[in-house]
């Protein structure tokens, strides 16, 4: 695994994926290992504030395990970075979406027959 750059959360970015400091993780998740950004700059990942998501998004709408990917993203709300095509900011507000409740509050009582 060749080490690319640290973040600056001192994260080392690998050459396998460039979001997650793999080493960190007992065992990386299987989807992991196919994502196109490890074919990419991983900088383009990590923009500086205000700087384009571009490059990056259009590597993510290419990826193979990009559902995958965002569904971890939200799962350990990573707050930093470009996940399965979203930024930090799409992501929260997909995460408080997703937690709305539906308005759906059938419950058995109301819905028997
Ligand atoms: S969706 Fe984007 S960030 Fe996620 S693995 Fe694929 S290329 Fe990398």
């Amino acid at each position: 695994m060749t080490i690319r750059h640290s973040n600056y959360q001192g994260q080392i970015l690998t050459r396998g994926h460039p979001i997650l400091d793999m080493s960190a993780l007992p065992e990386p998740p299987p989807w992991m290992v196919d994502g196109l950004c490890a074919q990419t700059d991983p900088d383009a990942f990590f923009p500086d504030k205000g700087g384009s998501t571009r490059e990056a998004k259009a590597v993510c709408v290419r990826c193979p395990v990009s559902a995958e990917c965002l569904d971890w993203a939200l799962e350990h709300e990573e707050r930093f970075g470009i996940w399965g095509g979203l930024s930090e900011r799409e992501r929260r507000k997909l995460g408080k979406q997703l937690k709305k409740p539906t308005g759906d509050n059938n419950t058995d009582k109301d819905s028997a027959a």
